[in-house]
């Protein structure tokens, strides 16, 4: 199926990955321009990204999201990680009881 999905915000994102992943033909459409920059601090502090006003706030993956990535799409957590992000190294933030990673 040819699928369209409007807003690269995390639903855009999750959907789209999940679409794809699927399968299907996602398109992923997105009103901001793309970063300029790759690496994690420069494109946090040069990319105009209008279309989420909380843009430049720190963020973290709450327990149900990190348990899906887990489940559906680990290699994308790992690429996270890999950029950058910390694991929070508490099993209270997982949605599931005693599934946590400590470290990374
Ligand atoms: C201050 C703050 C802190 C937060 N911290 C956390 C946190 O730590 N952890 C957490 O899980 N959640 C956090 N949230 C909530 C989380 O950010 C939102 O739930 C999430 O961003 C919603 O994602 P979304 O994809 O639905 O929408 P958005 O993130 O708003 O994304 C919508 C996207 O659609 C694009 N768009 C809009 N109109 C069009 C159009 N016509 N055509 C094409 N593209 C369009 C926008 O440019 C944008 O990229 C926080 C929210 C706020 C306000």
């Amino acid at each position: 199926m040819d699928i369209v999905v409007l807003g690269g915000g995390l639903a855009g994102l999750s959907a789209s990955l999940a679409f794809a992943r699927s399968g299907h033909d996602a398109t992923l459409l997105e009103r901001d321009p793309p970063p300029e920059a790759f690496e994690p601090d420069e494109v946090f502090e040069s990319w105009d990204r209008r279309g989420i006003a909380h843009f430049r706030q720190p963020h973290n993956f709450l327990g149900l999201a990190r348990d899906v990535l887990l489940e559906q799409a680990p290699d994308l957590l790992e690429a996270v990680v890999e950029l950058g992000t910390h694991w929070s190294g508490t099993s209270s933030w997982s949605s599931t009881p005693g599934r946590s990673q400590s470290s990374a």
